[in-house]
């Protein structure tokens, strides 16, 4: 069975495609778009002979996004996961971002690229830059799958970006609400029911 089958079959079926009120981005555009970002990043790290560039994905909500961009990447890389802290269960306002666990080693003298699912509130990546950068990298630079157009409590500089979505709580290609809503493969927004109080 092909991929466009099984996707209508499950959306008949769909659980969770219930619970969504709109698609923001869907899948072939998310296809699309990776694809490109990983071919600009490819180029712009082309130089990288010496197998440094290593990728910093903030889990859990990168993990689609890395899965995808990482196939796409011709290099020898590394994989250097970090976990961040700012949405603790059902809340959908920022509540500032804690590093969960410690910091990769090896970074020193490193190409580092960070990859996050969405750039709001700009705390998680401000964190992870300073942090980063305390480690003497060679480069450091940042790739976000969704940036919302919204006011930054602190400003940070994305090298990479996907999609600029409006300033509306998402979910979806590893974004999740209270834990659920990773596994669906597009952007979307959420019912209002959906949402606790
Ligand atoms: P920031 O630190 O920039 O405020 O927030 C970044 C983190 O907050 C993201 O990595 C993500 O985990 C979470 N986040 C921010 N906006 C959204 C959103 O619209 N939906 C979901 N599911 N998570 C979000
Ligand atoms: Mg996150």
């Amino acid at each position: 069975m092909d991929r466009t089958h099984r996707q209508q079959q499950r959306r008949a079926s769909g659980r969770i495609d219930q619970d969504i009120a709109e698609v923001l981005i869907d899948e072939d555009a998310i296809a699309r778009r990776v694809q490109e970002l990983a071919d600009t990043i490819a180029r712009d790290y082309a130089h990288d002979e010496g197998s440094r560039l290593v990728i910093v994905p903030v889990l859990t909500g990168a993990f689609m996004f890395l899965a995808d961009i990482v196939r796409d990447l011709p290099h020898k890389i590394r994989i250097e996961v970090v976990t961040v802290s700012s949405y603790p269960g059902a809340a959908t306002v920022s509540k500032g971002a804690a590093l969960v666990g410690v910091l990769p080693k090896a970074l020193e003298g490193r190409d580092v690229l960070i990859l996050d699912d969405i750039l709001d509130s700009g705390q998680t990546l401000g964190l992870l830059q300073d942090e980063i950068q305390n480690r003497r990298p060679r480069s450091v630079r940042t790739c976000v799958f969704l940036r919302k157009q919204c006011p930054r409590t602190r400003e940070v500089t994305c090298d990479y970006v996907g999609f600029d979505i409006p300033d509306a709580f998402v979910v979806g290609y590893g974004l999740d609400f209270d834990g659920f809503y990773r596994n669906l493969p597009y952007v979307g927004v959420l019912r209002r029911e959906g949402i606790a109080p």
